[in-house]
């Protein structure tokens, strides 16, 4: 139900996550397997001050204005009636009570957020020592004259081997991409001809009346049915990413990573379930929009700890001052270059060359833990003026905006997502809640047509949230190319060969056709990036560059 992985987050948004979109980021729209590079899961991660005081001011607004109105449905009240033992929970008081609640917890989230943000706000550290500016000058010396020994590239091309197992990799991970949404939705639908969650609801009932002891066990067998019905596509997809090279994970790391992640997702999912069917019994009606109001604060924290607890069970983590002081200095030009404030504190380097070849750089967190994560295949597979390219891309989702902008379009999504996920549940369990032996809307049997209706409408949701990524990202390249003119000798050229190298380690598809990108892609195609570094030249033609000037 929420996809947990190295970087997970709001996974909707992000990442290299090779996980079934049913299982892994249901709740939102999922990155794809593909072309994942010079991602930002940042997008979603920071700056959330305007997100949280919409949804605060849009919790004080319905507290004052419609309160008097709800809960007294007689729909509603029949409903409650067989559940709810106090009726004074359907009332105005209850809403209010669960008002009031969330506006302690959205203050809690929203000063943890702010004053932990403002360490980062503040002044940069001091500069790093003059000596490491020597060893930076003959470190990038070195490995630029290397790469200057290459060819100029002039298009993203690759040579007839490679051309060709990059054509089958990606076609084989396309199928894997589809048949893994059909499986999941397969999954959900044998779950629920088998009655499994009425079994373990009753299981859960007779064990305890105490509704969060309910939850707790009810869904994490829930949750764990469903990923092991899921594992031969997960399976496979490790499996095809190990064969041509892309992963050397063996297996046994792969089932204890895998293992971690179920049970991350267990302590979140018992939360936000247990969450979810206390709105759905106080308002069957309007659970969406509560649950709507009550899941971002949480996902907020949860993206906030991310970083600091979550994303170090999968990898090593280390500040890239103590592993590579010279690209340190190197990318804290670039930040000053972009009038930014990144201090080196800020900066980590991330051990993926045990896990896998392919390469990555991404921003992660707010407040307190937001960072650059530079992974260690990028700094040995690319050089220092290349890295500092990457590095510029993902500044440049900063400096415009697109974390805060991913956002509000992500909370957009969650929202309508929300609202046709109630709607099917009604629809659905108006036909079918007999044979699936669910007694209603506000039983936690009910729990897998939701996440049936969130895996068919994520699945949906896909174009347009890839297509909304796809042009933030293309403006983060077109940031990267403007702030490192100037800072690198040749610096278009770097950036292509930066794009080039990436192909040729992650097996990039040269010509994905037109419904692939749309459905698929959350980053322009290489061969457009690279085509783009090349061409975009406002200097030459005597225009102002849009973003640095
Ligand atoms: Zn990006």
């Amino acid at each position: 139900m929420l996809a947990v992985s190295s970087d997970a987050g709001l996974s909707t948004f992000q990442s290299a996550s090779k996980k079934a979109p049913v299982r892994s980021g249901a709740y939102f729209p999922k990155s794809t397997p593909t072309n994942a590079k010079f991602e930002a899961p940042c997008e979603f991660r920071a700056n959330l001050r305007v997100l949280l005081l919409a949804t605060f001011a849009a919790s004080a607004t319905i507290t004052l204005v419609g309160c008097g109105s709800w809960g007294h449905n007689p729909a509603e009240v029949e409903s409650l009636r067989r559940f709810v033992s106090e009726e004074e929970m359907m009332t105005k008081f209850g809403i209010r009570k669960f008002l009031a609640g969330l506006a302690v917890l959205l203050l809690f989230v929203a000063t943890t957020i702010v004053v932990t943000s403002s360490a980062f706000a503040s002044p940069a550290a001091a500069p790093l020592a003059s000596s490491l500016q020597q060893t930076q000058a003959s470190a990038s010396a070195a490995k630029t004259n290397t790469s200057q020994a290459k060819a100029d590239v002039k298009a993203y091309t690759l040579p007839p081997d490679l051309y060709e197992k990059a054509v089958k990799y990606s076609r084989a991970q396309y199928i894997l991409y589809f048949v893994d949404f059909v499986w999941g939705v397969i999954v959900l639908l044998l779950v629920l001809a088998w009655r499994l969650a009425p079994k373990y609801r009753d299981w859960a009932e007779r064990a305890t009346k105490v509704r969060f002891l309910q939850a707790v066990i009810f869904t994490p067998i829930l949750l764990l049915t469903i990923a092991v019905l899921g594992l031969p596509t997960d399976m496979y997809g490790q499996w095809l990413s190990r064969s041509y090279g892309i992963s050397v994970q063996g297996w046994a790391s792969w089932a204890w990573d895998w293992t971690k992640g179920e049970i991350v997702s267990f302590v979140i999912g018992i939360i936000l379930v247990w969450i979810l069917y206390a709105v759905i019994r106080h308002s069957p009606r309007r659970w969406w929009f509560y649950f709507w109001l009550a899941a971002l604060p949480i996902l907020f924290f949860v993206i906030f700890l991310t970083p600091l607890v979550i994303a170090p069970l999968f990898n090593k983590f280390e500040p890239l001052e103590t592993k590579d002081p010279a690209l340190v200095v190197a990318l804290e030009k670039v930040v000053h270059r972009a009038g930014m404030d990144i201090p080196p504190q800020r900066m980590f380097w991330m051990n993926e060359s045990e896990k896998g070849n392919d390469l990555n750089a991404y921003v992660a967190g707010f407040g307190a833990s937001k960072r650059v994560v530079v992974w260690d295949t990028t700094i040995a597979k690319m050089t220092v003026p290349e890295t500092m390219f990457v590095f510029g891309h993902e500044m440049g989702h900063y400096v415009l905006g697109h974390v805060y902008k991913g956002l509000i379009f992500g909370a957009i999504l969650l929202f309508i997502l929300l609202y046709f996920g109630f709607r099917g549940m009604l629809w659905a369990l108006s036909r079918w809640s007999g044979r699936w032996g669910i007694r209603g809307t506000d039983d936690w049997a009910s729990l897998p047509v939701l996440l049936l209706w969130f895996a068919i409408l994520g699945f949906l949701a896909s174009p347009a949230a890839n297509t909304f990524s796809r042009h933030v990202e293309h403006q983060a390249d077109q940031y990267g190319l403007e702030v490192t003119h100037g800072l690198i000798p040749d610096s278009s050229q770097v950036a292509a060969r930066a794009f080039q190298i990436l192909g040729e380690v992650d097996l990039s598809d040269p010509h994905p056709n037109s419904f692939i990108k749309l459905w698929l892609y959350n980053h322009p195609p290489l061969a457009e990036r690279v085509n783009y570094a090349l061409t975009y030249d406002p200097w030459g033609q005597g225009k102002q560059p849009k973003f640095v000037r």
